[in-house]
């Protein structure tokens, strides 16, 4: 099991796996989003991740309204949890 949390540990979160690879994504809108020169990206299967306190926190973004890359981040600390 793999567990991680958001700055403020508000709110937490476990999965079971990673199946597939990790890699840093260095398109313009990661940039961005991160403030940084890349960002990592983990993918993990919706059915193995668990929240264990704090979902209600978490906050989405739409980059495009209806469709396309969903950020999301914890609403007190701004933590990215997901993309
Ligand atoms: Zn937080
Ligand atoms: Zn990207």
């Amino acid at each position: 099991m793999i567990n991680g949390s958001c700055l403020c540990g508000a709110i937490e979160y476990e999965v079971e796996e990673i199946p597939g690879k990790i890699y840093n994504c260095h398109c313009s809108q990661c940039r961005k989003s991160h403030g940084a020169a890349f960002a990592t990206q983990v993918f993990a299967r919706g059915a193995t991740l668990r929240f264990i306190k704090g979902e209600e926190l978490l906050k989405e973004y739409r980059q495009v309204p209806g469709h396309g890359v969903i950020r999301a981040f914890c609403s007190k600390c701004g933590s990215r949890l997901m993309n």
